[in-house]
């Protein structure tokens, strides 16, 4: 057996991503709509994604998903976008699959695989914001991922401001304002009932720049809580949008973040694309052995 062989799954809200990981490189993936009718259902159905792949020699199967976790008892603790509400993941999912689990947040999974192969290589202090169905982060702290919740798209940013979706109750969360489905909201308000987040990226609409406005202030106090040095922006509508978000988010960084960080951090592309998650939770599976 290859310690180096892992298996890394990415839960997303709409498609199930796995593959064998050998030695930080993706050798063979499926993917899977992700069945969100129960819970049994979604854990089944993500037993049955990694039983596709060769299962032969693999070391471990490490899971990023959107969820917050209790690391202590590898329990996924509630999703706003999937059917997960305080489940004892690892032992689920051992239990189906006869072999070592482990469980990470799956924006913390694609902020590590960044970190250590993507756009955050060379960094000490990096943070990794993911916008996609909603909005997701990672931190690297100091050298190390950091493992706490990091629900970063649920921190609030506009007080009493526009209601956050699924299962979050809040209200001016960064989530309900950056991320693609608030993307297509704002389409929708700008160009009409059929329009969506690509006809504004397709246009280079300027409402984008209001979009990058809450992405700055955003960063401008991640900057201020962590010290970050590098800033990633990644998921579908993230990186579809980068161009049109930075230059508003840019300035706004400069107005929130204390000097002189403002002027240093830098913001950058994700550079791994839809395969960081999955390559991220490898990497936890790895350092769980
Ligand atoms: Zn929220």
């Amino acid at each position: 057996m290859s310690a180096n062989r892992v298996i890394g799954v990415d839960l997303g809200g709409t498609k199930i991503l796995a593959g064998v990981i050998e030695d930080g490189t993706v050798t063979q993936t499926v993917e899977h709509p992700t069945p969100i009718t129960s819970q049994d259902a979604l854990l089944d159905g993500l037993a049955k994604a990694v039983r596709e792949l060769p299962l032969d020699g693999i070391a471990a199967v490490g899971f990023g998903i959107p969820s917050r976790i209790d690391h202590v008892h590898g329990i996924a603790l509630g999703s706003v976008n999937t059917p997960l509400r305080d489940v004892p993941f690892e032992r689920e999912m051992e239990a189906r699959l006869n072999l070592p689990v482990a469980v990470e947040n799956d924006a913390t999974c694609a902020a590590y695989a960044e970190y250590v192969h993507g756009v955050g290589r060379g960094t000490n202090d990096f943070v990794m914001l993911t916008l996609g169905t909603g909005v997701g982060g990672g931190v690297v702290s100091g050298g190390s991922l950091y493992r706490a919740w990091t629900e970063l798209g649920h921190m609030v940013i506009v007080e009493d401001g526009e209601p956050c979706q699924g299962a979050c109750s809040g209200r001016g969360h960064v989530e309900a304002y950056c991320s693609g489905t608030a993307a297509n909201r704002l389409a929708r308000q700008t160009l009409g009932p059929d329009a969506t987040a690509h006809d504004l990226i397709d246009q280079s609409h300027p409402v984008l720049a209001t979009i990058g406005h809450h992405l700055g202030v955003t960063i401008g106090s991640l900057v201020n809580i962590f010290g970050a040095e590098r800033f990633a922006i990644g998921g579908g509508f993230g990186v579809a949008a980068f161009d049109q978000l930075v230059p508003a988010a840019r300035t706004a960084v400069l107005r929130e973040a204390l000097p002189t960080s403002g002027q240093a951090v830098e913001i950058e592309c994700a550079l791994l694309g839809a395969d960081a998650g999955l390559i991220g939770a490898g990497l936890v599976a790895l350092e769980a052995l």
